[in-house]
This record gives structure tokens, sequence and C-alpha cells, in this order.
């Protein structure tokens, strides 16, 4: 929250104003604690709204660097791993971690239920093989634990894929059972599903296979939904228009329930409507548009929950501090003349290194090792990396 505004407000010769706000080095001795250590960069002021829009940001060097770099950015929620996401495995978090984050949270006053981590991408509760579901599950586990030493509320995952070895239905159960086992074994996270782009064999394009997965689910005060803008357009849910989006959150509501809803990622696609791919675009420059997210933020439905940006950064805070304020911008904003929110994106995104429109040729078979490769040098790894995740699987 913005405590202090940089004052242009001082008179002139008031001294008791003037030393006040003027020298943002001595201010942030408090945040900083070293000596001699500068404030961390700042990209965007973190505004009040009830909207809490942020991103998922790294947590490279330290899960505690998570919420500085959250802060940074003007984020008022934030996401991350809460272990390395391409492995099985990571040391455990040792107590300075835990307890570091916990007072970060304080310090930079986030609410434990606007922060949502991302479950690890290798996870497939929805296997019908015992023994790679139960690798699955030993991961899915550790990270729940890992949550609950952080103190960390929620946690988000993609439901799982019966890849092409057992009906959706099978595969559901599968995912409830392994839900149930796991909040037997934990005490009080809540396991948020997060819908998918309703590719192949993957579990979650559909709300109803959210409804069902819930529906088995015992312990229903620790289940939850997580919904993906860029996923519900890619798999059939057209948010572009009012009328759309009301008529998607009320099919949310009937099917799954809206009390379930407990965030959102916030992404526009590469890709068009019903392509059932996951591409992520930056906010108003993709397939959806400035104003399906316009409806978001102008819906109040939608308060007081994690907002995630899972766009393409290009490794540059400057994108989601300016995605993040484009989107505070949002609410309350007439819907007429967006585009010069979108214009004030795509430049920053441009100057970033992105915004150059290339769609992706189809994967292409076999022979495409190499290549794929050499795209990935250039930029939205991250992406690329979920991407390869939504992809039919063996
Ligand atoms: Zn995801
Ligand atoms: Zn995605």
């Amino acid at each position: 929250m913005p405590k202090r505004k940089l004052s242009n407000e001082t008179v002139p010769g008031d001294i008791s104003k003037s030393e006040l706000p003027l020298n943002p080095a001595t201010k942030k001795i408090r945040t900083s604690k070293a000596k001699g250590k500068p404030p961390p960069p700042r990209y965007g002021e973190r505004p009040e709204s009830l909207w809490k829009v942020g991103a998922h940001v790294s947590a490279a060097g330290g899960i505690e660097n998570a919420i500085i770099n959250a802060a940074a950015i003007g984020a008022n929620s934030f996401a991350l791993f809460v272990k390395s996401q391409r492995k099985w495995t990571s040391p455990a978090l040792t107590e300075a971690t835990i307890s570091s984050f916990k007072a970060g949270l304080i310090e930079h006053g986030y609410e434990p239920r606007h922060i949502l981590p991302h479950g690890s991408y290798l996870i497939n509760l929805g296997n019908p093989d015992a023994e790679k579901r139960q690798k699955s599950y030993d991961c899915f586990l550790d990270d729940l634990k890992r949550c609950e030493a952080l103190g960390i509320v929620l946690y988000n995952f993609h439901p799982g894929s019966s890849v092409g070895q057992a009906t959706t239905k099978e595969s559901i159960s599968l995912i409830a059972a392994s839900i149930n086992e796991a909040h037997r074994a934990t005490k009080s996270v809540v396991t948020v599903l997060e819908n998918m782009a309703g590719a192949g064999n993957i579990i979650g394009g559909d709300f109803k296979h959210l409804a069902d997965i819930i529906g088995e689910v015992e312990d229903k005060t620790r289940v939850g939904v997580c919904l993906d803008t860029c996923h519900m357009f890619s798999a059939g849910y057209d948010l572009r228009t009012k009328e759309g989006w009301d008529k998607i959150v009320a099919d949310f509501d009937a099917q799954v329930g809206l009390s379930y809803l407990r965030g959102m990622h916030l992404n526009d696609s590469k890709t068009e409507f019903n392509s059932k791919r996951d591409r992520h675009e930056n906010i108003g420059m993709g397939r959806i548009g400035i104003l399906g997210f316009h409806h978001i933020l102008n819906d109040t439905r939608f308060q007081d929950i994690p907002l995630i940006l899972e766009t393409p950064s290009f490794e540059k805070p400057e994108v989601w501090a300016k995605e993040i304020a484009a989107l505070n911008g949002l609410s309350g904003a007439s819907a007429d003349g967006l585009e010069v929110v979108v214009g004030g994106v795509e430049e920053v995104v441009k100057k970033a290194g992105g915004g150059v429109v290339k769609p992706k040729p189809k994967k292409a078979p076999k022979k495409a090792a190499t290549k794929g490769k050499k795209k990935a040098k250039g930029k939205d790894l991250e992406q690329e990396d979920e991407d390869e995740e939504e992809e039919e699987e063996e």
C-alpha cells in the first residue's frame, strides 16, 4: 500500500514536511535492513483496490524473494512455485526461509488468501498408472506441506490427464481420491483446481470436470477453483462480450458454484477462440482483447481473490508492472476508449522484446526438436514450459 506520497505538496520552507519523504534511501532503511544495501527497485505502486491484481513472480534465490518481486511491480496478490516446478524433489525449506517469508508477508502487507502458489507441472493425479500416480502424489503432498509451513492457505494445480489410458470419469475419480488422501495428510491448505484449455486427454477444460472432482471430494471446505481466462477462452468460453462473460459466470455458478472460486489467472490468448490450445499473450494484445478483462475488473464477484498474470514478461519487471497498472485502471473505467490502455501495455512489451505476433506453427512432428530449442532461446520461456504441459502426453 502506498503509505506515503512522494510529496509535491511540500510548502517551501516548511521544514517539518520537507524533511519527511524526500529521500527514499533513508525512508527504506526498515525494508532493506543491511546498511549500504540499496532499496529494491520499484516498477509500480500498489494501489488501493478491492480487485487483487498480481503476477506469478520469481522465487529465485529464496522463496522470500517472491514477496519483494511482487511488491516491486505493484502487485496486490502473487503466485509462486514453492519448489522447483521441473523436479520431483527439492531440498526442504529451512527454518530461516520460513521465518523470513512470514516476516516478509507482514512487512509488505500481503494476506495469505491473496497468495496463490502454483503446483509443479510434473504432477498428474489423473494418471491410471499407479506407480506414476504415486510419484505425482508424493510431489503434490510435499508441495502442500510446504504451503502449510509457509502459512500459505491456497494451492493451485492442474487437475491432470487420463493420458489416454482411462476414461475421463475414471481419471476424475483418481484425482479426487488423491485430493482426499492429501487432505487427511495435511491440516488446512485448500487445494485449488485450475480450469484447462481442453486439449486431448487433459481434465478440466469443461467446468463439469471441476464440478465432478469437487463432487467426490470429502472435505468441501478444502477444495476450490482457479479460473484461467486464456484457458477458458481456448476451451470454448467466450468472455469477449459482456453477455458472454455473464453467461460464463452463471454457468460456472450453476455447475460448480461461485463459492468455490479462490482465484483467477489473467492471461490473454495467442490463439483463437475454442482453439483448445494454451498460449498466453500479454493483456489486451491477444484474441481475447482488453474488453474481456474489463468485465472482470468491474465485476464485484471477483474482488478479494488473487487475479494473477502469467503473461510473458521477457524477464522485465516493467511488463507486469504495466499490465497490473492497466488492469487496475479498468475498474470503474468506461468501456469506450480502452485502446489507450492496450497501447500502453503494447509499448512496454515491445520495448522488452516482445509483441511480435507469430502464430506458432502446428506442433510439428519429430523433426521439430531442434527448431523448438532455437525458439526457446528467444522469449517467454516460462510460457513455453507451461504450454508443453498442456500438449498431449504419452
Ligand atoms: Zn496453471
Ligand atoms: Zn496456461
